[in-house]
């Protein structure tokens, strides 16, 4: 056994080998310990090997997949190896001692679950392929649960792209420059031949079954790469049974707006920041009720639009939705009681398909073809739900197949049968006929024996080893023992004896047989059936995504409705116009105070585009900078959002940076970050960009912070001309008024009051009169001497200030910020000079290396 459990481990790499027992999957070794490590269970031994005992621990088939999902929560990945033939087969084959055969069938890791149990309904479960291929970089990712296929080029890096994907499992190619992108929880490294873009290409042809790519679309090298590396793992993982994949759907750069990894962070997108869902934009925004809707919209908030007629037809469809008052009322109740087609349908083309998964089918494609009903009757569809209509039907043949052929509830496993509706196979009625005859029959005799033998509590019972039988209590055993008493002894057991009749056995004999005959019969319809689903999986995607797709507009539409949310206009010139505006988040969590929420307003244009906004900590500031790139993000995912009012020149890329003291829980060298993602903003941030920066600086002293400030303003106003949030408590920058004429000063409004610090929430123009540093420390409990004492310091401090001229002193005289591209080289560069002065074409080998000695002398 050791020898053939050895092979499979080899096989198995760096999984955990889940290795089948009976009803138990077994582990050894290391992969016992890490095991019941990980599962808390008991670790034992069995058997030893090299003197040593061998360590194990083992699951119960039954509930695998509970301990799986635990196991793959916590990091690791499952091999499972099953056994493939019967204890009768081996011992036929090799003897009486003869091991039963087993195979790896399945490997099970965090990209490629379909089980409902392992999954979260709202989340989509992303595997995702990187891969390089003719100097361009390119991803590839599925969701095997729903078989959504997407890849593209990976234009805006790794981290980017991952953000927006939030994978549960990516693939690289080993030892590849990539790996190190990766966050190790994710990666999973592949053998290099698995990204290889030609292979690539053949894998995607004969998925499809199709004789050239053209058919797919135009894929780069990098794209065939990742792809086929992503259906090389599928391939592997499933043991040769691929799960479903729709048709690739290909990505392009641009077409989404672009939202870096920082800026998810930032304004925590789908995630908040203490990771979870909760206290997210999605959370907040979220009323779909299913779970397809819920992964969609999870989808659109990741992935923004650019494209102006695409964000009008989806504003279009909520803004009917709004309209619909009732209907859409009715319409949402209609989707709640729907089942999650798209991952039935999952399970089913992955050759995992139970009796209910039909079941969800045939419920999800009826409630469609009656919603396509009710819209039918409607008048003035918007024209995106008008080009969804034809997905909602085409169908009916299928659903009458199944409401014919299924139980209105059938069960998840297929194993004991009992799925198949009545009157759909005469056979199969007849042989349950047989078999129920068979049940009344020894009911029956139940009451002959008992009237026979004058023992009234006799029974008969069923269990596994036995099958049918006769069992009286100790006390009346005797009587039955004897030989012309018509039973026959089978077993003793501490109260009860069991004994067999010849009547009996006929009956039960009977009954297994009908059973086993009814069983075979059910069996067949299941395949049948699922063949059929399988063969319409792409029609039957199509509806579950116009299903989630109404679902979104319809919850988009409770959403604003509800918070009285308007709809954006889209505007061509890069401006920012925001009556009313709030943040969706921070209101929901002071409305659960029962605090109001202050709504502000915002007006950026090409002559005023860069808002600097000062005034005391608490005041408000990151909430406006942020509400604001939160409505540009919402309307641009197709949402009506939190304002009266809005008008808005799409944005292509969206940045939001907040200084580092802020972000400590990250435990980076937190300046270096903040400058990472600083220098990223502006290497990258165009005209049509929007760019929030909320204290950028603050994370190193005061001379640098302010100055760095100072020149990142500089920048973003004269070279990206993006438009541009900036928050900032160094009073200093309101200078820049001077000299920026597209700059404005804003701020939060504050007032002391008899003492006390009241934060209004308000943002007003013109710059914070001063800090309130000090009330605000007296507000958030610093002890009163203190406070006392700081305001003797300050005191002080200002009174220098007088001499100095303060900070800032200084700054009046400098001249104007010269944009980067312009920036003249120093004057005298001896490097330079020298450079120039060598004539590379006439240098000998020997003369060039002591050139660069010297050159490097100079540096
Ligand atoms: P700052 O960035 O100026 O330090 P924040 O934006 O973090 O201030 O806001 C601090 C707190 O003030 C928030 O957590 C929220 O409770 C409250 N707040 C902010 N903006 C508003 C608003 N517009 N209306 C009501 N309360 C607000």
């Amino acid at each position: 056994m050791m020898v053939q459990y050895h092979a499979l481990k080899e096989q198995a790499g760096q999984c955990l080998l889940f290795y089948r027992m009976g009803d138990f999957f077994e582990m050894f070794f290391d992969d016992a310990r890490v095991a019941a490590q990980t599962l808390d269970i008991a670790l034992t031994t069995r058997g030893e090997s090299g003197g040593e005992a061998i360590p194990m621990c083992g699951v119960p088939v039954h509930s695998a997949e509970s301990y799986l999902a635990r196991l793959i929560r916590a990091g690791h990945r499952v091999a499972i190896a099953e056994q493939v033939e019967t204890p009768e087969q081996a011992r036929r084959r090799g003897g009486s001692k003869a091991l039963v055969e087993r195979a790896i069938v399945r490997f099970v890791t965090a990209g490629t679950l379909t089980e409902d149990a392992l999954l979260d309904s709202r989340v989509s479960n992303w595997l995702v392929a990187l891969a390089e291929a003719a100097g361009e970089r390119a991803w590839a990712a599925v969701d095997v649960s729903t078989g959504c296929f997407e890849l593209g080029p990976l234009g805006d890096g790794v981290a980017a792209e991952l953000a927006r994907l939030s994978p549960a499992e990516v693939l690289v190619a080993e030892g590849g420059p990539m790996v190190a992108e990766v966050p190790p929880v994710l990666l999973h490294e592949r053998p290099r031949g698995d990204f290889d873009s030609g292979r690539g290409a053949a894998r995607l042809t004969g998925l499809y079954g199709l004789s050239t790519l053209d058919g797919l679309g135009d894929f780069t090298r990098a794209e065939l790469a990742a792809a086929g590396a992503l259906v090389a793992w599928l391939d592997r993982a499933g043991a040769g049974q691929l799960p479903w994949l729709q048709r690739p759907r290909r990505r392009q750069s641009g077409e989404a707006l672009l939202i870096d990894a920082a800026t998810r962070d930032s304004l925590e997108i789908t995630r908040s920041a203490n990771g979870g869902r909760a206290g997210s934009l999605l959370a907040a925004v979220d009323r779909t009720i299913t779970g397809a809707g819920a992964r969609q919209l999870a989808a659109d908030l990741s992935a923004p639009l650019t494209d102006a007629s695409m964000i009008n037809a989806r504003h279009d469809l909520v803004q009917w939705a709004v309209d619909q008052d009732g209907q859409r009322f009715a319409m949402r109740e209609s989707l709640a009681s729907l089942p999650d087609v798209g991952r039935a349908l999952g399970r089913i083309v992955a050759g995992r398909g139970s009796p209910r998964d039909l079941g969800a089918i045939r419920d999800g494609l009826d409630g469609a073809r009656s919603l396509r009903e009710r819209l039918g009757r409607l008048a003035g569809l918007p024209a995106l739900l008008i080009a969804l209509l034809p997905a909602f039907d085409g169908h009916g043949a299928l659903v009458d197949e199944l409401q014919r052929a299924l139980v209105p509830q059938p069960p998840t496993e297929s194993a004991s049968g009992g799925y198949i509706a009545a009157g759909y196979d005469a056979g199969l009625d007849a042989l349950r006929e047989t078999a129920a005859g068979g049940r009344r029959a020894i009911a029956a005799l139940e009451a002959q024996y008992r009237d026979r033998t004058g023992i009234a509590s006799l029974k008969i019972r069923h269990n596994a080893v036995l099958g049918y039988h006769v069992e009286v209590t100790a006390k009346h055993a005797d009587a039955l023992m004897t030989a012309d008493s018509g039973f026959t002894h089978r077993q003793t057991l501490a109260g009860v004896v069991r004994f067999n009749a010849p009547d009996l056995a006929e009956e039960a004999a009977r009954v297994v047989q009908a059973g086993a005959h009814a069983l075979a019969a059910e069996t067949a319809h299941l395949e049948t059936l699922l063949a059929m689903v399988a063969a319409r999986a792409d029609p039957i995607a199509a509806t579950a995504d116009a299903l989630a797709r109404i679902d979104v507009a319809t919850a988009l539409a409770e959403r604003a409705v509800e918070g009285g949310w308007c709809r954006p206009e889209i505007a061509d010139e890069p401006c920012l116009h925001v009556s009313g505006g709030r943040h969706p988040v921070v209101e929901a969590s002071l409305a659960a105070q029962g605090e109001p929420f202050v709504a502000n307003d915002l007006a950026l244009a090409p002559e005023d585009r860069l808002w600097l906004v000062t005034g005391p900590n608490m005041g408000g500031k990151s909430t406006f900078l942020r509400q604001n790139a939160l409505i540009i993000l919402l309307a641009q995912a197709g949402s009506f959002v939190p304002a009266s009012r809005v008008r808005l020149g799409l944005v292509d890329r969206l940045f939001s940076r907040v200084g580092a003291s802020d972000n400590l829980a990250r435990g980076r060298s937190t300046f270096m970050v903040e400058m990472v993602e600083t220098a990223a903003i502006l290497s990258q941030a165009t005209e049509r960009s929007f760019v929030v920066l909320d204290e950028v600086g603050r994370g190193t002293s005061t001379y640098d912070g302010l100055a760095l400030a100072w020149a990142v303003v500089e920048a973003v106003h004269e070279v990206n001309r993006s438009r541009c949030l900036f928050a900032t408590h160094y009073h200093e920058l309101t200078r820049l008024a001077e000299r920026l004429d597209a700059l404005s000063l804003h701020h939060v409004r504050a007032r002391e009051w008899k003492g006390d610090l009241v934060l209004l929430h308000e943002v007003g123009e013109g710059p914070a009169d001063r800090s309130y540093g000090l009330a605000v420390a007296r507000l958030a409990g610093v002890p009163a001497p203190v406070i006392a004492r700081a305001k003797e310091v300050l005191k002080k401090l200002e009174a220098g200030k007088a001499q100095t001229g303060g900070l800032a002193a200084g700054l009046d005289d400098l001249p104007l910020f010269a944009s980067l591209a312009e920036a003249e080289p120093q004057e005298t560069d001896p490097l330079r000079e020298a450079l120039a002065a060598l004539d590379a074409d006439s240098l000998t080998p020997r003369e060039a290396l002591e050139a660069i000695y010297r050159l490097k002398g100079l540096a």
